[in-house]
């Protein structure tokens, strides 16, 4: 397709709205592949191991499991096989790939080397650099010495979408988790190769795109809703006719590529200056050192933001 086609979207229903990080797309896509009884490959949160990893979902249930975003690099374990195994042993079904936009390519190169590039359905979500695995699982395990860790959200909408929150249950209490989401945000986790990311830009060879839509507060005010909005990205004549079938199930409208833009759909994501140091004193201190001196705003710079606040 010649130009990508953009729209800010979200699902019609209100409960997926609330449990997912955006506007809930990756349900409203996945909904048309489960009903048709066609397979899809996402990632899942493992609560044993403190990972995520990618795996077929074939019901909704299964499926369910895989909302909302986790902030780490998944793992393809032995996926890509087991999604060709399906292909081949269900020759009347397509399947539905859902993943950041290295898996993506990835993903869809494993399918053209095997023939089954038209039978696959990709969507890559737009991202700001994966973070290291293994910080999360030692986090986690740390927080596991308060009890049993359950109901992990990233991106928890109860002070809103904009205003989310990362919190978890230790033994059915919740806990903040504001420290790993700091340390994120502020890029000291991010792995070194999503410095150079190829896939930060607006066309990509998926069939869509789905990500936040930031800013519309500027640029159709009358369309926010603070559950949140997902931005979709058109990129192929088959994205284009799929999505012309799920538009009933959303509240959308039509944009372009200037109002919703973001960094990570021109260039990747920078690493922070104090990287380095991260890493050297969590090799020095370990996983609680480094979640309590660089995931707490300090006190001083808690001032200054209210100062600045007054004086607007
Ligand atoms: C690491 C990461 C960074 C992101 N950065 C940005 C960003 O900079 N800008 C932006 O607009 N959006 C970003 N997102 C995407 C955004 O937060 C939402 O995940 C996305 O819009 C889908 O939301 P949804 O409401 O449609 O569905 P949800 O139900 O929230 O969707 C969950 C989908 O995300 C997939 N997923 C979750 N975690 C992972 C993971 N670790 N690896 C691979 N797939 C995963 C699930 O398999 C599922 O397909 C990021 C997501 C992740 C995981």
């Amino acid at each position: 397709m010649e130009n990508t086609l953009v729209y800010a979207c979200r699902t019609k229903d209100r409960e997926v709205l609330e449990r997912c990080s955006s506007g809930g797309m990756f349900t409203a896509i996945s909904d048309v592949f489960l009903d048709r009884g066609d397979a899809v490959l996402c990632a899942h949160y493992n609560y044993e191991e403190h990972r995520t990893e990618f795996a077929l979902a074939l019901n909704k249930e299964q499926r369910d499991a895989s909302s909302g975003s986790m902030y780490m690099q998944a793992y393809a374990l032995d996926s890509w096989k087991e999604a060709l195994a399906w292909l081949k042993a269900n020759p009347d079904h397509n399947l539905l790939f859902t993943g950041l936009g290295c898996q993506a390519a990835g993903f869809l190169q494993y399918m053209k080397m095997n023939g089954m590039s038209d039978r696959i359905f990709t969507v890559d979500i737009i991202c700001h650099g994966a973070p290291s695995p293994m910080i999360w699982a030692q986090y986690a395990r740390s927080l596991e010495k308060g009890g049993k860790l359950s109901d992990l959200n990233f991106r928890n909408k109860k002070t809103g979408w904009s205003k989310s929150v990362g919190t978890v249950r230790i033994s059915g209490e919740e806990i903040s988790i504001s420290k790993y989401r700091k340390v994120y945000s502020d890029r000291h986790t991010i792995r070194q190769s999503c410095f150079s990311c190829p896939y930060t830009r607006m066309d990509r060879e998926t069939d869509l795109t789905i990500g936040d839509f930031w800013h519309m507060e500027k640029s159709m005010p009358d369309f926010v809703d603070e559950m949140g909005t997902s931005l979709v990205l058109i990129h192929t004549e088959r994205g284009r006719e799929f999505f012309d079938t799920i538009k009933e199930k959303l509240e959308w409208r039509e944009s372009n590529t200037t109002d919703c833009w973001q960094l990570n759909l021109q260039e990747p994501t920078k690493p922070s200056e104090s990287r380095d140091k991260f890493w050297s004193d969590y090799r020095k201190h370990g996983i609680e050192y480094v979640m309590d001196h660089y995931g707490v705003v300090p006190v001083w710079r808690k001032v200054g933001r209210k100062i600045k606040g007054l004086l607007k």
